[in-house]
């Protein structure tokens, strides 16, 4: 009976774990042996007992890991702490494999095969696999929620007895799976939207959810969708384009939700000290590429820092505030993979060499990195 192993997350400030009550249940009915840490879900609103009624067994680290052939996290667990599995067990979670080069090094040397989630590849198999789109949508939510509370105004307009309030202005920049969730979040609760993004397939999307598209004409910008639906680093040109763009644009805003990211890059700088200076006091921006070295010139993570009477926030880990849906969500992607691989007559998922997905996402195999996208940055 294949062994699947659940641990306590052990990084700061995360919040989620990898399987819920109702994934654990569905790995039982495939035939699964599930371990869980004891408190593993706790931050995420799920007790051991739980776990315990779907049919998991609890327990230490140790007692958990001991021959399991699959291990299930949210971020990559510490090599050291995997003795005790089984030979070329799989490692299962957000590996961040550019940023923790050395834990993924280790982990080819502990002779596991690593499964990095973040590089699922954009198909629509996998879909419902993909953590990036499962947390950045509710990452764009929170962080309109959370400008929203720092925001010393109201964001409907209002007509009352008193006189009339004003709805406020939210600017998006960077319109992929947050960015969308951000216009919608903005919109709901009643703010004037616009957004921008380098990539023209996203004018229509920002259209069609009501909010206004402010794109740089004078310079080309990304054709579609982009590769894989991803942007690329942009000419100087582009960049003056777009800054004299955001410079005209940005005075005028209430709220500014950055998101803008490059894979595998430093998150483009979009706002400059000099443009937050040109905004009205009290205004908001939250930066939600902070943690990946920000859109904006001074945000700093899990801090809020104050710049000519704008407030600039941003969270190191945006998904762990919203620990129990960020957690019923990535559990399920886990789960949807697993399950799409599963070989009835092995009573285990099988990952084949030559499917598109085992090739983006396998980093370690038989004790070498294996990974293309990790050997071309080596
Ligand atoms: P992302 O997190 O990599 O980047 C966020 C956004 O920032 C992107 O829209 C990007 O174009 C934009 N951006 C980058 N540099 C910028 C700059 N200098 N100025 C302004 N904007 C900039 O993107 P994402 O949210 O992961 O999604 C990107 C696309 O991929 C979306 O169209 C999404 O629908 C698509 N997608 C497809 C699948 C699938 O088919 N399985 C899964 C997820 C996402």
């Amino acid at each position: 009976m294949v062994k699947i192993a659940v641990l306590k997350e052990k990084a700061a400030g995360e919040t989620r774990v990898a399987a819920t009550a109702e994934t654990v249940r569905k790995f039982i009915a495939l035939g699964a042996d599930v371990a869980v840490e004891a408190g593993a879900g706790l931050s995420a609103a799920i007790a051991d007992a739980d776990y315990a009624a779907a049919g998991a067994r609890l327990g230490k680290a140790a007692d958990i890991l001991a021959g399991a052939d699959i291990v299930l996290g949210v971020q990559g667990p510490d090599p050291k702490s995997l003795k005790g599995i089984a030979p070329g067990a799989w490692i299962i979670a957000g590996l961040d494999p550019f940023g923790q080069r050395a834990r993924v090094d280790a982990y080819a040397k502990a002779g596991v095969e690593a499964l990095a989630m973040e590089f699922m590849p954009r198909i629509t198999r996998a879909q419902s696999m993909d953590i990036l789109s499962s947390q950045s949508n509710l990452a764009g939510y929170k962080a309109v929620i959370d400008a929203a509370a720092a925001y010393g105004r109201a964001f409907p307009m209002m007509m009352t007895a008193a006189g009339t309030i004003s709805a406020a202005r939210a600017f998006i920049m960077g319109v992929g799976v947050a960015g969308l969730q951000a216009i919608a979040t903005a919109r709901r609760l009643g703010a004037q939207v616009s957004a921008t993004d380098v990539r023209s397939a996203t004018r229509e999307q920002i259209e069609s959810l009501g909010a206004k598209a402010i794109f740089v004409d004078s310079v080309e910008g990304i054709e579609g969708e982009g590769s894989g639906g991803y942007a690329t680093e942009m000419s100087d040109a582009y960049k003056a384009a777009q800054a004299e763009l955001v410079s005209a644009h940005i005075a005028k805003q209430d709220i500014v939700i950055t998101t803008a990211l490059i894979p595998g890059r430093a998150a483009p700088r979009l706002i400059s000290d000099a443009q937050i200076a040109s905004m009205k006091p009290g205004s908001v921006i939250f930066d939600l590429a902070v943690a990946q070295g920000g859109n904006v010139e001074g945000s700093v993570a899990d801090q809020m820092v104050e710049r000519h009477g704008v407030k600039i926030i941003g969270y190191a880990n945006t998904p762990a505030h919203l620990p129990a849906d960020a957690s019923a969500l990535f559990a399920r992607n886990l789960y949807n993979f697993l399950s799409a691989f599963w070989d009835k007559e092995a009573g285990r998922p099988l990952l084949p060499d030559e499917d598109e997905i085992t090739a983006a996402i396998r980093l370690t195999k038989g004790g070498v990195i294996v990974n293309e996208r990790l050997l071309a940055t080596a």
